[in-house]
């Protein structure tokens, strides 16, 4: 559910290696790395390397407006270096009812394979 915006996750770990992912994109700002329960061939995630109060999309304000552009744009990137010159797809679930299971902001970027929509 609803979680403390400051309260550490997982991705902190994975941004200060503390637990090892298999980065795919780094910079300043933004990380990339393979899902570890991928649900289709490709599967990434983008993230804010500093959370800044961005737990879930729906928290963003004005601040954030930056970082958010900079994560969409790094996934294309990531999608051109990982080969999804057919397409993929970019989701971000936000909150309950969005399935949302950790509260540090992440686009996921899924592709590799010819994906179903509309989702359930
Ligand atoms: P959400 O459900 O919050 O939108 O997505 C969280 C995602 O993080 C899930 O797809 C899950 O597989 C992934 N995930 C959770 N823990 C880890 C981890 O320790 N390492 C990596 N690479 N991915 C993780």
């Amino acid at each position: 559910g609803m979680q403390d915006s400051t309260e550490p996750t997982i991705f902190d770990k994975i941004v200060s290696k503390e637990i090892p992912a298999t980065v795919l994109y780094e910079d300043n700002l933004a990380m990339a790395f393979k899902d570890v329960n991928p649900v289709a061939k490709t599967h990434f995630l983008v993230i804010p390397k500093i959370k800044a109060g961005l737990s879930q999309l729906s928290k963003a304000n004005e601040d954030h407006k930056m970082l958010l552009g900079h994560c969409m744009y790094v996934a294309q990137m990531v999608a051109k270096q990982e080969k999804l010159e057919k397409g993929f797809r970019v989701v971000i679930n936000d909150g309950v009812d969005g399935c949302q299971s950790v509260y540090h902001l992440h686009l996921h970027v899924i592709g590799g394979q010819q994906l179903s929509w509309p989702p359930g």
